[in-house]
């Protein structure tokens, strides 16, 4: 039988894996209970065990930034955390292929990664789901020479084969830039419920910060907000913040753009301090005013735990994939 997909081709059932075959949803109309035309039967298994497993995660936000050193990764962690801390079932998928610094800057051993038959096992850091490719190298001196094709099948399989099971979020740290790991990523998650912009004050940075919100426009995924880090310099000594850049880009930048502006966090010693000695700043610091400032301003991205989500939902997501697909080739 064949029907139209979404993007006008035509899909049918599989051979012997009717509209049931996918058990996540049981929802007929799902994509992931189609073969596309032109589909090989084992990659339609393969998108059908990605679709499945992402499935399984109610929300997914990707962390971005215009270039590298701005704190992406420093905001990843610690919004898992947060939301870790909130009560939420937390995935945290580094997918900075070439500079995997989340395992380090969560105490992580680089060559701990395990896998049992054909899934990968995430590490379980009290409650939150960690997986990066630190894992399964040697050393955090290893250099990954890949090119992008490797990287995407890598993607691929963080996201299809890791078994994550149910997750009410899963933040993806993805790494500066505009290309291959961001777009693939963004493909393959399906739906994304959104993308967190970290930039820092100068103005040098707003030009990359354009640059990732045209493409979260371009690939249809909302722009949650725009965070200012190293905004003005916390004192070990006496607590004052001084700015030592010039301030308030992220902000203007946010207004000119129409996205929300989620807040400057400051650089604070305690945080570098807190990532090279693999903690995470804000269960370490909990009671310290920049852990406070973060807190507020991770704030609105916990309410989105709230949002409804159902099985036309589900189905949903397969749509937007394919649309983000066709977006950009
Ligand atoms: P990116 O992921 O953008 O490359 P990282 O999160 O790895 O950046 O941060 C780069 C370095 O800056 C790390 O050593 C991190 O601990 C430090 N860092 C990030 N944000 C702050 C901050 N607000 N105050 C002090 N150090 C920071």
């Amino acid at each position: 039988m064949h029907t139209n997909n979404n993007d006008g081709r035509p899909e049918k059932a599989a051979s012997g894996a009717g509209p049931s075959a996918c058990d996540t949803c049981g929802d007929s109309s799902c994509s992931a209970t189609r073969q596309r035309s032109g589909e090989s039967e084992q990659e339609f298994r393969e998108r059908q065990k990605l679709e499945q497993r992402m499935c399984r995660i109610r929300r997914k936000i990707v962390v971005l930034s215009g270039k590298g050193g701005v704190g992406k990764s420093t905001v990843a962690v610690n919004l898992a955390v947060a939301l870790v801390m909130a009560g939420q079932k937390v995935g945290l998928l580094d997918v900075d292929i070439h500079g995997p610094s989340i395992p380090t800057m969560l105490g992580l051993k680089f060559g701990s990664g395990r896998g049992v038959g054909d899934e990968l096992l995430p590490i379980d850091l009290d409650g939150l789901k960690v997986m990066s490719l630190g894992l399964f190298l040697p050393s955090e001196d290893e250099a990954v020479i890949w090119r992008g094709p490797m990287k995407t099948a890598l993607i691929r399989q963080f996201l299809k084969d890791v078994a994550w099971g149910d997750l009410d979020f899963l933040v993806v740290d993805s790494p500066p830039g505009t290309g291959d790991e961001p777009l693939s990523v963004c493909q393959m998650l399906g739906r994304v419920d959104g993308a967190l912009i970290v930039t820092t004050p100068q103005r040098v940075a707003a030009v990359d910060v354009r640059k990732s919100i045209s493409f979260c426009r371009q690939l249809r995924v909302p722009v949650l907000g725009v965070v200012e880090n190293m905004s003005g310099f916390v004192c070990p000594h006496c607590g004052n913040i001084t700015p030592i850049l010039c301030t308030g880009g992220g902000q203007r930048l946010a207004e000119e753009m129409k996205v929300p502006f989620l807040g400057s966090i400051p650089m604070d010693p305690k945080i570098a301090e807190s990532g090279d000695h693999g903690r995470a700043f804000l269960s370490h610091y909990a009671d310290s005013p920049t852990a406070r400032i973060m807190r507020e301003i991770i704030k609105p991205l916990e309410t989105l735990a709230d949002g409804s989500d159902n099985k036309t939902e589900c189905g949903k997501e397969k749509d937007l994939m394919r649309e983000g697909e066709g977006a950009v080739e």
